[in-house]
């Protein structure tokens, strides 16, 4: 199927790598000119020539950390008027609440529930006037099932799926739609670095926690990022206009829940 946006505009954020590196490739592969963030510019210098090289299309790379004002503010200097936006950023550590202070909420809460909202504050405005305007936020599957060695990821994110909740009625009357995608497991370095905490706190080897993760799901497997950017690119065709304020899991089946 033709999404429909070739020639369009999306900016990327936290796409070197794993999940958000998955969206940029599903985009690139549709034709759409991407530029993409991340902090440390070897990879992301890496991953937009890998993208220019595969599928001709035209790549921006802008280092930074889009949890603060400076990184978006870069963003938005190559990027004013995206006709996509893919927001995304590392997730917050796993502990106890007992351990978290205020800075580590505050830390969390930028990342994973400011940082997207001023960046849909930038660039809404200009999709509504344009006619045409796609957000995704990738989120978590901890949204719908909460995680509870994640609470700062329950919490934060949790947060951000109730203002899109509200949002995403507005926009979708000039074109303009706003979702979440809740990833499950996916085989990223984020989930990687999980199940060594994980494997750490049971006394079992990082090999054993893997397997026994993915046999716990459904597909009997984790997820692969292209799986992940191809749901990403669907939300953001043009085809997609009447999907608005969805959380689509994308889990193998993990969330048990009829709905
Ligand atoms: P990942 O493999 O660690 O990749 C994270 C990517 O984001 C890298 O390119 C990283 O590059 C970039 N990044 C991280 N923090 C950033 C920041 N503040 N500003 C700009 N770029 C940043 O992580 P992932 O597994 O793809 O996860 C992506 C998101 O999905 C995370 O929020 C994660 O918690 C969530 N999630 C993942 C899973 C899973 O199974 N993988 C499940 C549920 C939720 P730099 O480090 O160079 O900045």
């Amino acid at each position: 199927m033709d999404l429909g946006i070739r020639g369009r505009t999306a900016l990327v954020c936290a796409a070197s790598k794993g999940l958000g590196k998955g969206c940029a490739t599903s985009l690139a592969r549709e034709g759409v000119n991407l530029v993409v963030t991340a902090r440390g510019k070897e990879a992301l210098d890496r991953t937009a020539e890998e993208l220019r090289a595969t599928y001709g299309v035209t790549v921006i790379a802008v280092p930074g950390d889009i949890a603060t004002e400076e990184g978006r503010r870069a963003a938005l200097a190559a990027c004013p008027a995206p006709d996509i936006l893919v927001n995304n950023a590392g997730g917050p550590p796993p502990g106890d609440f007992r351990e978290w202070d205020r800075d580590a909420w505050v830390k969390a809460l930028d990342a994973n529930m400011i940082a997207p909202i001023l960046m849909i504050r930038a660039v809404v405005d200009g999709m509504i006037a344009r006619g045409f305007g796609r957000i995704v936020n990738v989120t978590s599957g901890a949204v719908k099932a909460p995680i509870a060695e994640l609470g700062l990821s329950n919490g934060a994110r949790t947060g951000l799926t109730g203002f899109v909740a509200g949002l995403a009625r507005k926009t979708v009357r000039h074109g303009v739609t706003v979702n979440n995608l809740l990833p499950g497991p996916f085989e990223t370095d984020r989930l990687r670095s999980l199940l060594e905490h994980g494997a750490r706190a049971a006394g079992k080897s990082y090999e054993e926690m893997r397997s026994a993760r993915a046999a716990a799901n459904p597909a009997g497997r984790l997820g692969t990022i292209a799986e992940f950017g191809d749901a990403c690119a669907y939300l953001c065709s043009a085809q997609a206009g009447f999907i608005t304020g969805q959380n689509l899991l994308v889990d193998g089946g993990a969330y048990p829940g009829t709905f």
